[in-house]
């Protein structure tokens, strides 16, 4: 691989002694790994796991694959990994991933928060955030929302929110020259100046956004020092609240330079690509924003075509807060400030759509329950998931009483379709099938 002459230069005088196998490490194979998504239920099959680490395994997944179509795994390389465990929120928190797409570090907080608390999960650019929540959605969250907004706009109104923030930072990607080699041509010596102005842009936002007590962790895919370390004393002289925490230094990882607390995944010393993260705790007493609960928004007769739907479908009560937009019903987690002025990418989980006099349920609901909450399924075997993704109706072995059904593959969920008598009509997004 062809590496850039100053960016030789510079980790020739960083790393020292540690440069020649640092250089030659662009010459192995990118590490390929995934994360199993707890919130499926078991996934026992899976036999190459990454030490001290709750999900990761290495190993290459097809998007073709009953794991990912049903969203069992999701994959992400083990460097990438490490910033999720190193944010770990705890069951119940409010959780803001503030440069989100594609979602590897938003599945993985909603793995830890296990469809307690909040996740709000932001994307700038429209055209990315619609990859975000189709990863979201598959990996079948029931507490994230997807906003599309500016780092600015989003403080306004979530101000001292969040009891986490994390923020994975738009950087120089010289983490990602081995695995996407694409990124060197971007590359040039004022690159990294440039990418840490913008990160403290977001980061002067990030901080009016968490709450007293709260922690943020900043994270980058490059390891230039201007963009980590002195980004990070940056916000600390800045903030003299914010205080750094100690991150564990597990599978290779190294100390930050001059900072021992932050953290550096270097491909020769860990397996994986290039990774920064700090995680900064803000010293003042804990203090989170009450927000009173809110009602359900919904017409009498939608509240008696959904309970009916529940009643007849699903094992489990769904808390949260119900809301309509138009015709189609959402589930919100309690605890939101009024986002009414914010672009919305998922507005929760999608339930389904009133129709005249019935609910049809969604895509959504469908791979966000176990087979064990819904009172009623189809199991498909693995010649019918290929017609089945591919668009196609699929011929059941035997008769159903008309109506919806969750469809599963492998006791996982891919969305509800409907049948008649032993045919299975095509309910699969058109955007997600394949052949
Ligand atoms: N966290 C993601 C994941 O794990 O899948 C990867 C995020 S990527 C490193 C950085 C993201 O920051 C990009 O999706 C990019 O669109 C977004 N971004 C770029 N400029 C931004 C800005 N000025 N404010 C906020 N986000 C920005």
């Amino acid at each position: 691989m062809l590496l850039p002459e100053k960016f030789v230069e510079k980790y020739q005088t960083i790393l020292g002694a540690e440069a020649a196998a640092f250089f030659k490490s662009f010459e192995e194979n990118p590490v390929s790994a995934y994360r199993i998504n707890p919130l499926k239920g078991e996934a026992d099959h899976f036999t190459d796991p990454i030490k001290d680490t709750p999900w990761g395994h290495y190993g290459k997944i097809s998007g073709k694959s009953i794991e990912h179509v049903t969203g069992l795994v999701y994959s992400q390389e083990p460097a990438a990994q490490m910033v999720g465990q190193i944010a770990a929120p705890k069951p119940g928190m409010k959780v803001l991933d503030l440069a989100a797409a594609p979602g590897g570090k938003s599945t993985h907080l909603l793995s830890y928060l296990n469809n307690s608390g909040i996740l709000i999960s932001n994307e700038i650019s429209k055209k990315r955030s619609k990859a975000l929540v189709e990863n979201i959605e598959r990996f079948g969250a029931r507490n994230a929302l997807v906003t599309n907004e500016s780092p600015k706009r989003l403080a306004a109104v979530f101000q001292h929110y969040f009891d986490l923030i994390v923020l994975d930072a738009p950087c120089s990607g010289e983490g990602m020259f081995r695995k996407d080699p694409s990124a060197i041509q971007y590359w040039h010596e004022d690159y990294p100046l440039q990418c840490a102005q913008i990160q403290k842009e977001i980061l002067t936002e990030a901080v009016k956004m968490l709450a007293p007590g709260g922690s943020l962790v900043y994270s980058t895919c490059t390891w230039a020092p201007e963009e980590n370390e002195e980004v990070v004393s940056w916000l600390l002289s800045k903030y003299s609240y914010l205080e750094l925490a100690e991150i564990p230094k597990i599978n290779g990882m190294a100390a930050g330079i001059k900072m021992p607390q932050a953290a550096r995944m270097y491909p020769h010393c860990f397996k994986g690509e290039g990774q920064f993260a700090a995680k900064l705790q803000d010293k003042r007493p804990s203090r989170t924003v009450a927000i009173k609960p809110r009602k359900n928004q919904l017409k009498k007769e939608q509240e008696q075509l959904w309970q009916d739907f529940a009643h007849k479908h699903l094992n489990v009560k769904l808390t949260g807060f119900y809301q309509t937009f138009g015709d189609h019903l959402y589930l919100l987690p309690q605890g939101l400030p009024d986002m009414s002025q914010l672009k919305m990418a998922r507005n929760g989980l999608h339930l389904g759509v009133f129709k005249k006099k019935r609910f049809e349920p969604s895509f959504a609901l469908g791979l966000a329950l176990k087979r064990e909450e819904f009172t009623r399924f189809i199991e498909i075997d693995v010649e019918q998931f290929k017609i089945y993704v591919s668009g196609n109706s699929v011929s059941l072995s035997q008769d159903y009483p008309n109506g919806w059904y969750p469809i599963f593959i492998k006791g996982k969920g891919i969305g509800f379709a409907k049948v008649t008598g032993n045919t299975l009509k095509n309910h699969f997004p058109k955007g997600l099938r394949f052949q």
